[in-house]
């Protein structure tokens, strides 16, 4: 009796150890399933291969010439895409400039893209991934953001021509990949076209650019009608 009795705790022994084995494994697995969702991905903070930024830019617009993926970024989105928000730089700095700001992890920011003072179109954060623009979480996960370079300090924060016209380029363009079929601007955020300053205690795009709003809006949904 008393011999089999002990045969029968070494087995209780041996099964509770096998599922605390099991246990440890799935949870190990769980853990590392949950850190690789938020993972930054390896082609982010640094220069790509030709290959690399041509799969990049296949994946987002065609009209980014220069590419450097901030790790300042949600990846991916939680939201789907049904916004656009328009910043200024709040300066005239080069694209390569930017992207070294927005590759600091301590400033905690980034844009999706930047058009610098030639009109030359940069991407830092992909459209599958929400940048740290607009001082707003629920913002920030339904648009894609674009900061502008400005051709005046102060003042009006003047954005040029060149600029000017390649914003409206990059607004119609992120419209059709991304099925918004009109800009609306409500001078809130119910509108589908935002600005920084409804969120945060900023002058951001400038009074220059935000004058020139509901002309970016017409001009863009005229460019849908056209090419539907
Ligand atoms: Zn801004």
């Amino acid at each position: 009796m008393r011999k089999k009795e002990k045969i029968g705790e070494n087995e209780f022994f041996s099964i509770w150890l096998l599922l605390a084995g099991f246990g440890a494994i799935t949870t190990l697995v769980l853990i590392m399933c949950i850190s690789s969702a938020g993972k930054i991905p390896d082609n982010v903070g640094r220069v790509l291969t030709e290959e690399e930024q041509e799969a990049v830019v296949g994946r987002n617009s065609a009209l980014a010439e220069y590419v450097y993926l901030s790790p300042n970024a949600d990846f991916p989105r939680e939201g789907t895409i049904t916004k656009i928000t328009i910043h200024h730089m709040a300066g005239d700095l080069e694209l390569e400039e930017v992207g070294k700001r927005f590759s600091d992890r301590d400033r905690r920011t980034s844009a999706n893209y930047a058009i610098d003072s030639s009109g030359k179109v940069a991407l830092y954060v992909e459209e599958a991934n929400r940048a740290w623009t607009s001082s707003s979480k629920e913002n920030d996960s339904q648009a894609v953001t674009i900061e502008v370079a400005n051709d005046e300090v102060g003042g009006q924060w003047h954005v040029g021509d060149e600029s000017y016209e390649k914003l409206i380029e990059l607004c119609t363009d992120i419209c059709r990949r991304n099925g918004i079929e009109e800009l609306r601007y409500t001078g809130d955020e119910s509108g589908n076209l935002t600005l920084h300053k409804m969120f945060a205690d900023t002058e951001c795009p400038g009074p220059y650019l935000e004058s020139r709003v509901e002309e970016i809006v017409q001009t863009v949904n005229q460019k849908l009608k056209q090419e539907e």
